[in-house]
């Protein structure tokens, strides 16, 4: 065994999110939970031992991001959804080179771990600099490369070589190599031609690929497929997308008909409500989706329309607005929250072996500070998970763990020297500015 954290508070994340007290969790020499439990009940150990002061709860989920567009944090931030793409973030992406992505990359890598993100599920191109970012700082990523025939994009390629790059990289290396899972990223049904979002699916199908997706985010955007199939879950099913492991982001232009077909094809939604909320696309019907059995994480959406990578904000957001679309003050509690942060998303990309303090699972981990105000009663556990949850957050992240392995100790990233990305990202963003 290669370490043993305690902590007076763990949070495991277990379904019924219970709150563990005077905690022990076991990491073997691969990076996984050996054990996870009370002090008196934990096995005999000569492992190092390591006393953390605070809560210790699993890395969260953010299951959907763009995080390579930090470089672009805010740009038309008052614009919607296509008039956004098209007038300010497609003519800045035209001039983003790889080294940008590496440097947006980097930084918003540290940014996701500072918040306690130890995963994230990415669409977007230059992969190469993508994966060069994610190991140098030592999150965990799932890569959906973009697959995109929209104007200008063709200057990455069509969108066929777009769908064969992430083929070639999944039959070389596997659809999982060490903390890097790659998936298909085809980005939207208006921008992408039927036959492509087909013939994507069956590569991701032939692969056991998760294909991730934008689906009906603003009422606009669709309009045209709204006209043929009557939705674009319909759209995506008459094509036989939906046959396979799907994760669609946003989901908020949904009819009960469109719940029930995402339900029937168990496919998971990205619950983006920031993102949402700024472009005003709408309220995505999260409780709907839940109460039909849909699997739903949390996502912030790219640094560009999402501002930031905090998914404890999301969670908390996702609480606030359903409340309010809801008219039901108990719709979404603190532990649902929670679960929705970390071990739901997981299961929303159809990882069972993240997002949750359990014996085999990664030692994927997050330390919060419990010496802090927020916590007024932390002896009670509803209390507890309240203040966390609702006054808490990613402010009071200290030390962050992926496989075991520390990449944040005192809220400062061990791998990279943050100074320096975030003087490599101001540059980035000082030659995209128009
Ligand atoms: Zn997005």
């Amino acid at each position: 065994m290669r370490t043993r954290l305690t902590a007076p508070v763990v949070l495991p994340c277990d379904p019924s999110c219970s709150v563990l007290r005077d905690g022990v969790v076991d990491v073997d020499d691969e990076g996984r939970v050996a054990f996870v439990g009370s002090r008196g009940s934990a096995p005999a150990s000569d492992a190092p031992v390591r006393a953390l002061p605070g809560v210790l709860l699993p890395g969260l989920v953010n299951t959907h991001a763009h995080t390579p567009m930090l470089a672009m944090r805010g740009a038309g931030g008052d614009l919607p959804l296509l008039r956004w793409l098209h007038e300010v973030m497609w003519p800045m992406e035209a001039r983003l080179t790889g080294d940008d992505v590496r440097a947006a990359m980097t930084a918003g890598g540290v940014e996701l771990l500072r918040a306690g993100a130890t995963t994230s599920v990415e669409m977007y191109f230059h992969t190469a600099a993508v994966l060069d970012a994610v190991r140098a700082v030592g999150s965990r990523v799932v890569l959906t490369p973009g697959v995109i025939a929209a104007p200008g994009w063709d200057r990455l390629g069509t969108w066929e070589q777009m769908r064969d790059d992430v083929s070639a990289r999944i039959d070389a290396h596997g659809l999982v190599d060490g903390r890097v899972e790659l998936g298909y990223g085809p980005h939207s049904a208006y921008t992408l031609p039927p036959e492509a979002l087909a013939s994507i699916g069956e590569h991701a199908q032939a692969r056991g690929a998760l294909l991730h997706i934008h689906v009906a985010e603003a009422a606009e955007e669709d309009a045209a497929q709204r006209a043929s199939h009557g939705s674009v879950p319909a759209l995506l099913d008459a094509l036989g997308v939906l046959d396979g492991r799907v994760l669609a982001a946003h989901a908020v232009q949904l009819s009960d008909d469109d719940v029930a077909l995402l339900a029937a094809r168990d496919v998971a939604v990205a619950h983006c409500p920031g993102s949402n909320a700024k472009l005003a696309a709408g309220v995505a019907r999260v409780t709907a989706l839940r109460r039909a059995g849909v699997r739903v994480g949390l996502g912030t959406d790219g640094p560009a329309s999402g501002d930031d990578l905090d998914v404890w904000a999301q969670a908390r957001l996702a609480g606030l607005l359903a409340r309010v679309s809801s008219g039901d003050a108990a719709a979404l509690t603190a532990s649902e929250l929670l679960l929705m942060a970390t071990r739901d998303g997981a299961a929303a990309i159809g990882r069972h072996d993240l997002g949750a303090v359990e014996v085999g699972r990664w030692a994927d981990l997050v330390h919060v500070d419990l010496d802090d105000p927020v916590f007024t009663d932390p002896a009670d556990d509803a209390q507890l998970l309240s203040n966390l949850v609702w006054a808490g957050g990613s402010g009071l992240v200290r030390d962050v763990w992926v496989e075991g392995e520390q990449v944040v100790a005192d809220c400062e990233p061990t791998r990279v020297v943050r100074g320096e990305t975030t003087t490599a990202i101001r540059a980035a963003a000082a030659r995209l500015r128009p």
